[in-house]
Formats: structure tokens, sequence, C-alpha cells
């Protein structure tokens, strides 16, 4: 587990802070594991809570509950 760090991931739309992830390995987000979610600022809808743009889908993935990122719809930082 050492390879976790902890991300924040932004609506590209308006820049509002979306969650705090804890994310393995470099490169692109492409799913949100729902356990690994930090801190959600979302109503949990995926939607912004700012702007109202649907940034994700949720899907099981390898048989837990993910959030799959929708492309160009956030950007994140360390
Ligand atoms: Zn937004």
């Amino acid at each position: 587990m050492s390879d976790l760090k902890t991300i924040k991931i932004y609506c590209l739309n308006c820049r509002t802070l979306l969650y705090r992830y804890y994310k393995r390995g470099k490169g692109s987000l492409v799913k949100c594991y729902v356990d690994r979610i930090k801190n959600d600022y979302t109503a949990g809808d995926l939607r912004c809570p700012n702007c109202g743009i649907e940034f994700a889908k949720p899907r099981m993935i390898h048989g837990k509950p993910a959030y799959k990122i929708i492309g160009g719809k956030v950007f994140i930082k360390s």
C-alpha cells in the first residue's frame, strides 16, 4: 500500500474541489474506487456541486464499487 498517495480531484469546468482520493501509482485518473475516497465534497450524485456537470458514472471494477471518470471533466493535483 506504500504506493498510495493523496491527490485532489477538481472539476475542470469550474475548478471546484470534488474529492481527496488515495491514488495508486502514476498516470492519469480513469476511475475512483469508492473505498479510496478520503474526503467527498460532492452531494454523492457524481456531479460537480458548483456547476452541476456530471463527471463520472458508477461502475463495478474488479468486483469493487467505483466511479468511472468521464474524460475531460476533471483534473488532479498532488
Ligand atoms: Zn464544476
